[in-house]
């Protein structure tokens, strides 16, 4: 199965799952990357940090289409 870690959109009363749009990685902290969602239907955006244990691993390709 996928990889749905999809955060829900809390401006709607079902449950409406925001999509992955931009990673951000913090030059302070290398090890957490700031996964930024938006939400398909009203536009909202949330930001969840993602923390990668994979130092040596270079950033996203974690299938982020
Ligand atoms: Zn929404």
């Amino acid at each position: 199965m996928g990889t749905e870690d999809a955060p829900v959109c809390q401006q709607h009363a079902g449950e409406v799952r925001m999509s992955l749009r931009t990673l951000h990685s913090d030059v302070s902290a290398p090890q957490q990357v700031l996964a930024a969602y938006a939400c398909p239907e009203c536009g909202s955006e949330r930001r969840l940090p993602m923390s990668t244990e994979v130092p040596r691993k270079g950033p996203g390709t974690s299938g982020a289409a």
